[in-house]
């Protein structure tokens, strides 16, 4: 595995970014934000925001201009992406094409495809997990969409790092394959207690599994709070007037 972490944080793993300053060159993104520990937050906030900026920041695709991201207490700024206790799931999946599905879920447990006996467990347990079992052997192309988010979600299922960070993996799913995404998360979260961030601009998803919610505006955190209480109407106004207008 591909995780040289010297400290290894627990499941659950607190995630900080302590006066995190990032910037594309004009607009620039500041990010100061305590992420509650073993739970799953729902970032929200209009496109253009800042949230896949945030998460790439956490994960280690972005580097920090000033400021630092902590995760479980220990600073990794200056960690690269493959040493973080992290894994996550892009809008557009990345499997490889020409990998069968069960490779493309290897792949989170060993880059070099040289597996374990108990790495084929873990695969097996999370195609199964995925509603994949009985396509192992297919490729990618072979798939529904739906589909190849499933096999996504296996690959960091395996990987069983202390956070999870996902950046709108089922924005492209129809309602009621969203619906079964998000409770798999919930049911995977409830099991190992890892801490989920999961990025969307839905707010029935949020409502749905979300225990907390980070709202960001124009590039900075403006609101955070339990998702019970914001969707209870006691959110702040900024996000009160997202929720109506996209609603
Ligand atoms: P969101 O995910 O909330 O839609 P992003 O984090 O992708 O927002 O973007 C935040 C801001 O940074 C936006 O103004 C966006 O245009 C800009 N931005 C994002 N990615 C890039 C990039 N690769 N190069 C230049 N600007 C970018
Ligand atoms: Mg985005």
């Amino acid at each position: 595995m591909p995780d040289g972490t010297a400290s290894r944080p627990e499941k659950g793993a607190s995630v900080r970014l302590d006066k995190v300053s990032f910037s594309y060159g004009e607009t620039p993104l500041v990010f100061d934000v305590d992420f509650a520990a073993a739970k799953i937050t729902a970032i929200m906030g209009p496109s253009g925001s800042g949230k896949s900026t945030l998460l790439n920041l956490i994960a280690g695709f972005e580097m920090p201009l000033s400021g630092r991201v902590l995760i479980g207490g220990a600073d990794v700024s200056a960690e690269p992406p493959s040493a973080r206790p992290v894994s996550m799931v892009f809008q557009e999946n990345n499997l490889f094409a020409h990998l069968s599905v069960e490779q493309n879920v290897g792949l989170g447990r060993s880059p070099s495809l040289r597996l374990t006996e108990a790495d084929q467990t873990a695969i097996a347990g999370a195609l199964e997990r995925t509603g994949l079992a009985g396509k192992e052997r297919r490729l990618p192309r072979e798939l529904s969409g739906g589909e190849r988010q499933r096999v996504a979600l296996a690959r960091v299922l395996v990987r069983d790092r202390p956070v999870l960070l996902l950046d709108e993996p089922f924005a492209s799913l129809g309602p009621a394959l969203r619906d079964d995404m998000l409770d798999l998360i919930a049911a995977v979260h409830a099991e190992r207690g890892m801490t989920v961030l999961f990025v969307t601009h839905q707010p029935e998803d949020a409502r749905r599994i979300g225990q907390h919610v980070v709202f960001l505006d124009n590039g900075v955190v403006a609101a955070t709070g339990r998702a019970e209480d914001f969707f209870a109407g006691a959110g702040p106004e900024v996000f009160r007037r997202y929720v109506g207008a996209s609603a």
